[in-house]
């Protein structure tokens, strides 16, 4: 049995930030760090599922199964060869089983309950949320130790934040009290944009050490990976973009050291 299992939630309401690039990513430089880890995608996209080269459309049972009781995590689980971690899949089926969640016992705590069979499995659990701070994400939050929070440094991002704080206080103080913002990591960076910098600033004055070192900056080999179902660290190993996630898994592991 391992001494702690890291869960770590990986959210932003926002769209298109960076969450689905960075749990992959994260979870293959964990990886190659010898950590055991386990990517639960919780968005019916299936973007983490695809990125990691598992087929969504034939993964079954999948991350739907799961939350509504109708299969154990372990039957669920699927490998990433390439990447090095387990994935619980996710696809389409999920859109309607957040509405079926609604309908059913302890709908909140349904990931929760599901991780405890195999967490001590595992170092680390990255769980993909969807952009919406939906019951799913909810079922995120309430699995989760701590939140990562993605975010574009762009005028509108430092408004979101504050529902999504709001959110993570709300769950804290009904279903996690422990639940933590573990930090705010900048993705898509671009230090030549005059307006990046300042929000980057801000950020770094309101959120302090929340606000991770790394910074990941926008690099076409993250984008091109995924279409070959490979994490960027594989995919090419010494881009920026890889180079910037192996930085932030060290950083992600000083944090629990
Ligand atoms: P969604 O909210 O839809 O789930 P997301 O927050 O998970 O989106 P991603 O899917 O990771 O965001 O990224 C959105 C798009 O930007 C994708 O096409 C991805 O390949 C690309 N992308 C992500 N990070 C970077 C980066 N650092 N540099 C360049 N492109 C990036
Ligand atoms: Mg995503």
């Amino acid at each position: 049995m391992r001494v702690k299992t890291k869960v770590l939630a990986i959210a932003n309401q926002k769209g298109g930030v960076g969450k689905t690039t960075t749990a992959i990513n994260l979870s293959a430089s964990l990886s190659l760090a010898s950590k055991k880890v386990l990517l639960i995608d919780l968005d019916p996209q299936g973007n983490a599922t695809t990125g990691s080269g598992i087929n969504k459309d034939s993964a079954n049972p999948s991350v739907y199964q799961v939350l509504l009781g109708d299969s154990s995590i372990d039957t669920a689980t699927m490998r990433s060869q390439e990447g090095g971690f387990d994935v619980v899949p996710a696809n389409r089926h999920l859109a309607g089983g957040e509405i079926e969640l609604v309908e059913i016992e302890d709908r909140e705590l349904r990931l929760k309950k599901a991780l405890c069979e195999v967490s001590t499995n595992y170092d680390y659990v990255i769980i993909d949320c969807p952009p919406a701070l939906s019951l799913l994400t909810i079922n995120g939050f309430t699995a989760a130790n701590a939140v990562m929070i993605t975010m574009q440094c762009e005028y509108y991002a430092l408004e979101g934040l504050r529902d999504l704080v709001e959110t993570i206080k709300r769950i804290r103080s009904s279903f996690n009290k422990k639940l933590q913002i573990e930090g705010l990591l900048r993705t898509m960076y671009d230090p030549r944009n005059s307006l990046t910098q300042q929000v980057s600033d801000d950020l770094e004055e309101h959120f302090g050490d929340k606000v991770y070192r790394t910074v990941i900056p926008r690099n076409i080999r993250l984008a091109e990976a995924p279409s070959f179902g490979l994490p960027a660290v594989s995919f090419d190993a010494s881009s920026r973009g890889a180079l910037a996630y192996l930085d932030l898994a060290r950083e992600v592991m000083g944090h629990n050291s």
